[in-house]
């Protein structure tokens, strides 16, 4: 998959990195790659910026994933995007929550590269 611009949205700098390199072992030839480290700057991104898909973390200080999740989706923001939302492994509410927000798929911490293919892939080509 070619030319994908893609936001990850995590507090964590390091996490952000690793769902980056999962995403290129994945396949997904990534041209450009946002950050952000909460749901809030997620949303200024989203206001200024075309994205393909969006990776979030659930747990943030300053606007969790749900909220930045129902708050895209509100304001009509990325509507044709797949978000894929990271969920710890104690999560099922989340993860049921989320997908009735609007996510297409979410990913479970800690994940390797063939679960994020196999999770992630499907989505951006039918987005694409
Ligand atoms: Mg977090």
């Amino acid at each position: 998959m070619n030319g994908i611009r893609v936001l990850i949205v995590d507090d964590s700098s390091v996490m952000r990195k690793i769902v980056e390199r999962a995403l290129r072992q994945a396949g997904l030839e990534l041209t450009h790659v946002f950050e952000a480290s909460s749901g809030v700057e997620g949303l200024e991104l989203l206001r200024a910026e075309r994205v393909d898909l969006i990776v979030s973390d659930i747990n943030m200080p300053n606007m969790d994933g749900l909220t930045f999740l129902k708050q895209l989706r509100t304001e009509d923001l990325a509507a044709e995007v797949p978000v894929v939302m990271i969920t710890t492994e104690s999560s099922e509410d989340h993860v049921r929550e989320a997908l009735a927000s609007g996510a297409q798929g979410y990913i479970r911490k800690p994940f390797t590269a063939d679960q994020v293919k196999e999770r992630v892939l499907p989505l951006v080509e039918a987005a694409v």
